[in-house]
Formats: structure tokens, C-alpha cells, sequence
């Protein structure tokens, strides 16, 4: 049993804890009010992106499914034609849906993706009221189309053939790096994005407005 002493002492450092606790730094975050950026390579909603013409990246090879430890990416790949062209290659993704019921972010997906066509940006708002509305399609996953890009489908303008299509994508030929542009719209929510995304775009408008860059 506690001695006398202990049993006048014990509320007065309860207290104490109180008392000092008054004067530290707030930590509470007013979320929604104001929103803090992320780190710059937190996991948050995917996107699928596009090559500096405007054509999708994906192909439809459904690596990004297998790898998933969660089942929640589906993938219809298709065959691309000369007059319905969707991406440079032979394939492209026709269905792509990822299931934000079951996603867990782990990346596993992006990192099996063969040609960079998935990326993860920094937004983490998903939640939502019913479940249909978190299976997002590839509407909702691609990248938007930058000055300079096309809607596909469209020919391919990098080049006449599909290797002088990745040179020219690589090379200047179609202005941005495909190396960087896919980092560039993953940062969608950092305080940086725009200045990076501003960056890809005008580099890649001004290398599909020069004629002499188009094959
Ligand atoms: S982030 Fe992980 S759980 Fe989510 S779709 Fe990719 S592999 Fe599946
Ligand atoms: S996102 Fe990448 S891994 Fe998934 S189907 Fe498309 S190309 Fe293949």
C-alpha cells in the first residue's frame, strides 16, 4: 500500500504532466483545412502515362497484375492497328482498372512495370461513399494530356518505326525525357510538381511545335 507521502505526491505530477504539456508545440494537423504536402515519394493514387506524342505507355502485358499481392489490378490487353494506334508497340493496356477496396499502396506494381507506363503520385484522397466509385478506370488513371500531347489514337509522331520512335522519345526528337517525365507527374502533389511539370511541358511543346523534330 502507497505511504502517505506517495499518495500526496502522486496528483501533484499528474498535474505536472498537464502543466508542462501546455507549453509544447501544437501537434494537431487541421486536415481538410490545410493540407500538408507528402514526402516526395509517398505511394499514393497511380497513374498510367503517356509518351511525349500523347500515346499511352502501357501495353497491356499485365505484369502490374501478377505482381500485385492484393489482386486489385485488372488488365485487358489489346492489339494495337495502324488506323486505331493507342501506344508505340505492338499492345495496349484496352481495360485497366485497379481497385482501391483492396490496393494496399505497396508499389509492388510499379516496380513490375516493364516500361515505366505506371507510376504512383502523391495523392492520398480516396476515399469515397460507395464502393463502384473506388474501382478507378483508365480514365481515371491516365495522365493528363500535356501541351504538345494528342489524344490517342493517333500515328506515331516520334518516329517511322518503333525504334526511332524510343531514340526520338529518349533523344530530344519528341522533347521530354521519357525517364523523367513519368517522375515529374508522380510529384502531382508535392509544392515542386508544378514547377517540374511546367518544366516537361514547355520542353516537350516546343520540341513537337519544331517541324523539324516530326518524322
Ligand atoms: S500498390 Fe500494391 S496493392 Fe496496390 S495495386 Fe499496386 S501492387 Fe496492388
Ligand atoms: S501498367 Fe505496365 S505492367 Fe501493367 S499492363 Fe501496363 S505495361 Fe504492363
Amino acid at each position: 500500500m502507497a505511504s502517505l507521502k506517495e499518495q500526496l505526491w502522486d496528483p501533484v505530477a499528474g498535474f505536472g504532466v498537464t502543466f508542462r504539456t501546455m507549453f509544447r508545440r501544437v501537434a494537431t494537423e487541421l486536415y481538410p483545412y490545410e493540407k500538408k504536402p507528402t514526402a516526395p515519394r509517398f505511394h499514393g493514387r497511380h497513374q498510367l502515362n503517356r509518351w511525349p506524342d500523347g500515346l499511352e505507355k502501357c501495353i497491356g502485358c499485365e505484369l502490374c497484375a501478377w505482381a500485385c499481392p492484393a489482386d486489385a489490378i485488372y488488365v485487358e490487353g489489346a492489339d494495337n492497328a495502324e488506323d486505331g494506334r493507342y501506344s508505340p508497340g505492338e499492345r495496349y493496356g484496352r481495360v485497366y482498372q485497379i481497385n482501391y477496396l483492396r490496393c494496399i499502396l505497396c508499389g509492388l506494381c510499379i516496380e513490375a512495370c516493364p516500361t515505366r507506363a505506371l507510376t504512383m503520385t502523391n495523392e492520398y484522397e480516396l476515399a469515397d461513399d460507395n464502393r463502384a466509385d473506388l474501382i478507378y478506370e483508365k480514365s481515371r488513371l491516365l495522365a493528363p494530356l500535356l501541351p504538345g500531347m494528342e489524344q490517342p489514337p493517333h500515328p506515331m509522331r516520334l518516329g517511322d518505326d518503333e525504334k526511332d520512335y524510343y531514340r526520338g522519345a529518349g533523344q530530344g526528337r519528341g522533347g521530354a525525357d521519357p525517364a523523367t517525365q513519368d517522375t515529374q507527374r508522380a510529384t502531382t502533389s508535392h509544392p515542386d510538381a508544378d514547377e517540374h511539370r511546367s518544366t516537361g511541358s514547355q520542353r516537350t511543346a516546343a520540341a513537337l511545335d519544331d517541324p523539324g523534330t516530326r518524322s
